[in-house]
């Protein structure tokens, strides 16, 4: 069975092809390492499944639906959810508050069944009820990915995309993320992990490809990768590209935007209003570090 399946994926960035040729599959409860050297295109094929770039060539399907080019806030109700890299928090709100942000596109918060769905990710990061209602910026790193990653999984999703989640992190606090997406595979949530800690990504997924140039150059359980691939996943092969550009953020802001709802929006402007601030620059700290 399969759950997503990425087929001839191509993106551009007007004439910069950062992913030429990504096939790949993922069944349910099922971790997929996806590995590479810097620009290899790792994070434009998150950014492409979530809805983020828009797909030049090739298809997208999640659960048998074609979800290519739809709208972020849509690809996320049908059950994807992305951690990007550099988290995303809202550092002034508290932990609480940016737990409740992933209730909103299920339209959740202020229910119930969302009140019941935090006491349960509380139960699960103790470290999080703990700080609960301290500003999520004054935690250290680790707790900040911690809590990341549970207003991902606020969405209930099936699939986790986890961008770099143990980038600048202490190897111990590494070490329990790893032990974390175990945990969620054996909840049945497919994952699929950008990661640079290839050796412990490796312990933990059920199969991996790496990617060169944006294009899958190896694929396959973590056994039958051979010391070339792997070194491919470090060092990359061939010449550098000659354009490395960081991502505009406007598409990103446009797609957040988008997806804001009043509550949303509302929280944002009394941040702002707290912090004298205009709003664009809140959300511009928010997604800034996703970027
Ligand atoms: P890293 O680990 O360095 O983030 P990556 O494998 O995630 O690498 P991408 O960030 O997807 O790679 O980048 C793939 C290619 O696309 C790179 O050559 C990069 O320079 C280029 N690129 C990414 N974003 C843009 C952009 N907004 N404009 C132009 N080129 C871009």
């Amino acid at each position: 069975m399969t759950l997503l399946e990425v087929r001839g994926l191509q993106v551009a960035y007007g004439g910069v092809v950062a992913v030429r040729d990504v096939s790949f599959a993922v069944a349910p409860g099922e971790v997929l390492a996806v590995l590479g050297a810097n620009g290899a295109g790792k994070t434009t094929t998150l950014m492409a499944i979530s809805g983020l770039v828009r797909v030049r060539a090739g298809d997208i399907r999640f659960d048998g639906v074609s979800t290519a080019n739809d709208a972020p806030t849509s690809i996320a109700r049908r059950g994807i959810a992305h951690v990007p890299a550099g988290r995303g928090l809202f550092p002034s709100l508290s932990v609480a508050d940016n737990l409740r942000m992933g209730l909103y596109g299920a339209k959740r918060d202020g229910t119930a069944e969302g009140a019941a769905d935090i006491e349960e990710l509380l139960d699960t990061f103790p470290i999080l009820r703990e700080r609960r209602d301290q500003p999520a910026g004054t935690m250290s790193g680790g707790q900040q990915q911690q809590l990341v990653i549970a207003r991902a999984l606020a969405q209930r999703p099936r699939l986790l995309m986890l961008d770099e989640m143990s980038m600048g992190l202490a190897p111990a606090v590494v070490a329990d993320l790893f032990a974390l997406v175990a945990d969620l595979k054996s909840r049945g949530i497919a994952v699929v992990m950008v990661e640079q800690f290839v050796g412990q990504a490796l312990k933990v997924a059920d199969r991996a490809i790496v990617l060169e140039q944006g294009s899958v150059v190896a694929s396959g359980a973590p056994d039958e990768l051979s010391q070339d691939d792997l070194a491919a996943a470090y060092l990359g092969g061939g010449e550098a590209p000659a354009l490395d550009v960081r991502p505009a953020p406007d598409r990103a802001r446009e797609s957040l935007r988008l997806s804001l709802r009043g509550s949303d929006v509302r929280h944002l402007e009394q941040v702002a209003a707290e912090r004298g601030v205009p709003v664009e620059q809140v959300l511009e700290e928010i997604i800034g570090g996703a970027l």
